[in-house]
C-alpha cells in the first residue's frame, strides 16, 4: 500500500517473523541463522553495503579495512566456525584461499621489547625468555593458571562458545551453576593481575604488555579486566588468529549471501527512525526511511544491531531502557589512517598485525597505543601490483570531540601517527602513495554511531550475560545484538552476541 503523506511517500509492508535493524556483523549473524532456520527475515541497513565496522573501503586501487582486520574464532568450535558450519559454508570457506591462519597472529611492540604472540605456548615462552628472562617463571605460572580458566570457560560453554549454553541436561546445568559461582567471584575480583604483578621484575613493562591486548580486544586496561575476560583475551593467539583475504568485507558478503540463499531480504539505504511500540512497551514493528519513502514494517520480533547508545533515538525510551544506557561506559572514539604505500618500504619480516605502545609512562590508550595492519604480499585483492595497504588505528577518549578546534586536532593526530609508524616501518613517509584519514565523524557516517563511539557494558557479572541481560530488553519482542551488548568488542564477540540472540528467539518462537 502506498499513500502520499505531505512531501514524501508512505508505504506499509506487513508480515515478517523478524526485523533486523542494521547489517553489521551482529545483525548479519542473527539474520543469517534465523533465515537458515526457516524464519521470514528482513534486514534494514542505512548504508549501501553489509558489514558496518567489518567492511572494506575501495579507494585509489586499494581495499582498506575500516575497522576489524584481525579475526579469531575460525578454529574448530570457535564462533565463526560454529556460525558458518550451521550455515553450511565453513568447509568451502576454509578450503578457499581467503581465510588463513597466521602465526604469529600478532606482534607486540613496546619501547624496548618486541614479542611475537605465537599460537604454541612453547614458542611464545621462547619470546618471553628472550625479552623478560627474569620473569619467565612467573609468566609461565600466570599463563598456566589463566589458560586453565579459559579452557574451563570454553568447556562449560560447549563447543559453540563460552558463556552460552542452551541444552537441557540437568547434570550439566548443575555443573554450570557451580562453575559460574566460582566465575562470579573471579569476575568481581579485579586484584588478580595486581597480585601477580607485585613480585615481577619488570612489573610495569609486563602490565603494559597485557594492557595492549586488553585495550585492543576489549577497551579496558588489564588491571580493570575481570579474570574471565583476561583469560579469553590471553587465549586468543593460542586458539588462532586469522587474516582474511579480500578484507573484512569478505566475511560480511558471505553472510549476506547466506541470508539471500535462505530467502531472507536485505534492504539497503533503509534507516530505521522509530521502533514502533504499543502502550505498555510491546514492540510491533519499525518505521524506516528508504530513499524518499517512509515505510512501516510490522513484526512481533525486532532485533536491533544499532549500538545501544543509539536506541534512545529510535524511540526506545518508550520502553524504559535508560538503565542499560547508563551502564555503558561512554568510552572511545576511533581514529584511523589508511595508507597506500610502495611495498619496498615494508621491512622483512613484517607481521600482518602489530600492536605498538610508545611510552610506558603514558596511559595505555590514545596515540600511545597504535594498532597497525599490513596486507601480506599474497593478498593481491588489497593493493595494486608492487603496493601494500596499511591501516593504523588509535582509540581516543570520547571527550576529545568536545574540543572547539577538533578538525585541526585530528589532522595533527594523523600526521603524528605517520611519524610514530616509522618506529615499525622506517622511512615510511617517503613511500606513501595515498593517505586517507578516517576520523570519528567519518566513522559516524559509516555506522550511525555517535562520533563512531565504541562502548562497553560496565564490569560485574552481568557484562558476561550470565543473567541474560545483555541481549534481551524490557520488551519481550525486542532483542539486542552487537558489540555494545556483549563483552569483548571484537568481531568474534559480536558474532557470539548474534548467535546468542538467534538461539533465544528460536527457543521462544
Ligand atoms: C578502527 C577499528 C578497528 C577494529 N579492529 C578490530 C579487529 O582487528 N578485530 C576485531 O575483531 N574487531 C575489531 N574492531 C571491532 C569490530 O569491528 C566491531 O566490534 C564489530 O564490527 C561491531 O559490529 P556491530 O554489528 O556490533 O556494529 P556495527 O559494525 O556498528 O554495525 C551496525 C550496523 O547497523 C547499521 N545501523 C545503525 N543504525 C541504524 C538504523 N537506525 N537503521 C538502519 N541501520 C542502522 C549501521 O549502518 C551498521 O551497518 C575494530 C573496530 C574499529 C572501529
Amino acid at each position: 500500500m502506498i499513500t502520499q503523506i505531505s512531501n514524501f511517500k508512505f508505504q506499509t509492508v506487513i508480515d515478517y517473523d523478524v526485523i533486523v535493524i542494521g547489517a553489521g556483523i551482529g545483525g548479519l549473524t542473527t539474520a543469517s541463522l534465523l533465515a537458515k532456520r526457516g524464519f521470514k527475515v528482513v534486514v534494514l541497513e542505512q548504508s549501501d553495503h553489509p558489514g558496518g565496522y567489518c567492511s572494506s573501503l575501495p579507494q585509489n586501487g586499494y581495499l582498506f579495512d575500516i575497522g576489524a582486520s584481525l579475526f579469531w574464532g575460525f578454529d574448530e568450535g570457535g564462533v565463526f566456525y560454529s556460525l558458518f558450519s550451521e550455515l553450511g559454508m565453513i568447509d568451502g570457506m576454509l578450503k578457499g584461499d581467503n581465510i588463513r591462519k597466521i602465526d604469529p597472529g600478532l606482534q607486540i611492540v613496546l619501547p624496548n621489547h618486541r614479542i611475537d604472540l605465537f599460537s604454541e605456548r612453547s614458542r611464545f615462552f621462547e619470546e618471553i625468555k628472550r625479552e623478560f628472562p627474569g620473569d619467565l617463571i612467573y609468566l609461565k605460572n600466570f599463563y598456566q593458571e589463566i589458560d586453565h580458566i579459559e579452557e574451563k570457560l570454553y568447556e562449560i560453554g560447549g563447543t559453540r562458545h563460552p558463556f552460552v549454553y542452551n541444552g537441557k541436561n540437568r547434570a550439566k546445568i548443575n555443573q554450570i551453576k557451580k562453575f559460574f559461582l566460582n566465575i562470579y567471584t573471579l569476575v568481581n575480583n579485579n586484584r588478580f593481575l595486581e597480585n601477580y604483578l607485585r613480585g615481577w621484575d619488570k612489573g610495569l613493562e609486563l602490565e603494559r604488555f597485557m594492557d595492549l591486548q586488553t585495550m585492543y580486544f576489549g577497551q579496558r586496561s588489564a588491571a580493570d579486566s575481570p579474570i574471565p575476560f583476561l583469560a579469553i583475551i590471553s587465549g586468543i593467539p593460542r586458539r588462532g588468529i586469522y587474516y582474511i583475504g579480500g578484507g573484512a568485507q569478505f566475511i560480511a558478503d558471505e553472510m549476506e549471501k547466506s541470508i539471500r540463499e535462505s530467502k531472507g531480504e536485505i534492504i539497503y539505504k533503509a534507516r530505521v527512525e522509530e521502533i514502533l511500540t504499543r502502550k505498555g512497551g510491546c514492540v510491533f514493528g519499525v518505521r524506516a526511511r528508504h530513499k524518499d519513502i517512509s515505510i512501516e514494517i510490522f513484526s512481533r520480533t525486532v532485533i536491533s544491531n544499532t549500538p545501544t547508545f543509539n536506541l534512545m533515538r529510535t524511540g526506545i525510551s518508550k520502553i524504559r531502557y535508560k538503565r542499560m544506557i547508563k551502564n555503558l561506559q561512554q568510552g572511545w572514539v576511533p581514529f584511523s589512517i589508511l595508507l597506500g604505500v610502495d611495498e619496498k618500504v615494508i621491512p622483512e619480516p613484517m607481521r600482518e598485525h602489530v600492536l605498538m605502545m610508545r611510552d610506558y609512562k603514558l596511559p595505555p590508550y590514545g596515540d600511545n597505543l597504535i594498532f597497525i595492519s599490513v596486507n601480506p604480499a599474497w593478498d593481491k585483492t588489497r593493493a595494486p601490483e608492487g603496493k601494500r595497504c596499511i591501516t593504523a588505528s588509535i582509540l581516543l577518549p570520547s571527550d576529545i570531540m568536545k574540543s572547539s578546534n577538533i578538525k585541526s586536532v585530528l589532522k595533527e593526530k594523523g600526521k603524528e601517527m605517520i611519524q610514530y609508524l616509522e618506529q615499525v616501518i622506517p622511512f615510511l613517509s617517503d613511500h606513501i602513495e595515498c593517505v586517507i584519514d578516517v576520523d570519528p565523524l567519518t566513522y559516524q557516517g559509516f555506522t550511525m554511531r555517535e562520533d563512531g563511539k565504541m562502548g562497553m557494558i560496565k564490569g560485574g557479572a552481568n557484562m558476561y550475560g550470565f543473567s541474560g541481560l545483555s541481549n534481551i530488553s524490557p520488551s519481550r519482542q525486542l532483542f539486542l545484538v552487537g558489540d555494545t551488548t556483549y563483552p569483548g568488542h571484537s568481531a568474534a564477540a559480536t558474532v557470539k552476541s548474534g548467535i546468542r540472540t538467534a538461539d533465544l528467539i528460536t527457543r521462544r518462537m
